[in-house]
């Protein structure tokens, strides 16, 4: 089935609430639906934006064009092996209910990554990661469709070019594929992956450690310091953890004793955008519409009524102060679209 809308308000497909409309919206629940559309549509040559749930766009205006959305929703096992499964989901499928499933059936991998909002298409574009696990560990291949030639292809993992919060799908292929389905491979022997922020305190309030008590251990970790987006608009951090070479980071640390960090290679260092943040003072502050979230700095929040160009005038007065104390530059993870 297809639906398409004209004059369409966005205010329920953004997290951050801004209240714009696209031209034409578009939404298919199957790949020949899909290809149907590209073939008697001409949407070259005229603006266009497949997105997924919102939660990691800034609508900075009207859409003049056509922004698609999937509602492909099959979850379906490929491979049934002793130690494994392979699942083949479908782009429209929300993350967090096929978290919820992997957990129900016993299937580990994913469970680090309860409650990131967003759809599957969008898992794979973005690499999405959480407490030391990101979606490229556990996907096996990334189904399209070619926009300009409605043809169908399958990347695999490594031709995806995954690194933090990347993929192909966000730098050469930007906008010229539609994601349909991606296949993951979880794991029927669990190996817990309890190193990352406070998930083995969290723990000690649960009777034992399983898939269950991780996911319900992950998800009351991020509700006490994220802000729920229907409450309070946002596109969770705002600003992408910048990697910056060791010998910079050791310079920073004499000036800077309790500054945290990550080790990325023997050669670099990814340092928490929002520890930076909140020393410049931000953490809780507002201006005019937009502010920056009381508990969690590297999050940007609608204050009521902001339009895009309110929460891009904060970020960069953020920006600038990150840079004038640090001397790093600090880059939007959140997608601009105008
Ligand atoms: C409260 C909150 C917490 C968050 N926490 C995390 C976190 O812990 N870790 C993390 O990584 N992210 C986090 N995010 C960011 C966000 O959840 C992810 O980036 C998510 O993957 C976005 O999914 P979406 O479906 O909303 O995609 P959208 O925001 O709609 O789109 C994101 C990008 O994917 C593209 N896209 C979407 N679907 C398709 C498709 N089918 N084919 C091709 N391209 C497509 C869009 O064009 C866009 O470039 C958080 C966001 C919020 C609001």
């Amino acid at each position: 089935m297809i639906t398409i809308k004209k004059q369409y308000s966005l205010l329920s497909h953004n997290t951050f609430g801004i209240d714009v409309n696209a031209d034409t919206f578009v939404e298919y629940s199957s790949t020949d639906d899909l290809k149907q559309f590209l073939h008697d549509k001409e949407i070259i040559g005229n603006p266009y934006l497949h997105i997924g749930s919102g939660s990691n766009l800034l609508f900075l205006s009207d859409y003049k064009g056509t922004i698609l959305h999937s509602r492909i929703q099959e979850i379906e096992v490929i491979e049934n092996a002793n130690d494994h499964v392979l699942v083949k989901v479908g782009a429209g499928v929300e993350w967090d209910n096929f978290v919820a499933h992997c957990v129900s059936q016993g299937w580990a991998g994913a469970e680090n990554l309860s409650l990131i909002p967003g759809e599957i298409g969008a898992s794979a574009v973005q690499n999405i990661g959480a407490y030391g696990v990101e979606a490229k560990d556990l996907i096996t291949q990334v189904e399209a469709i070619e926009i300009i030639s409605g043809k169908e292809h399958i990347f695999s993992n490594a031709e995806c070019n995954y690194s933090y919060r990347q993929s192909i799908f966000k730098s050469e292929l930007k906008n010229k594929f539609i994601i349909t389905y991606v296949t993951y491979k979880l794991s029927k022997h669990p190996v817990y992956n309890l190193e990352y922020g406070n998930i083995k305190a969290e723990l000690e309030k649960y009777p034992e450690i399983s898939l269950t008590t991780i996911r319900q251990a992950i998800i009351a970790i991020r509700n006490s310091k994220l802000p729920d987006p229907k409450v309070e608009g946002n596109a969770g951090s705002f600003f992408m953890n910048p990697i910056i070479p060791r010998s910079q980071f050791q310079a920073l640390q004499m000036q800077f004793p309790t500054i945290p960090h990550y080790d990325i290679d023997q050669d670099h260092v990814k340092v928490p955008a929002g520890w930076m943040i909140d020393q410049c003072g931000w953490k809780g502050k507002t201006l005019g519409h937009a502010g920056v979230h009381s508990k969690q700095a590297l999050v940007i929040v609608n204050k009521g009524n902001a339009t895009g160009n309110d929460i891009i005038t904060l970020s960069r007065e953020i920006q600038a102060s990150v840079k004038n104390m640090f001397n790093i530059e600090i880059h939007p993870e959140v997608n601009f679209i105008s």
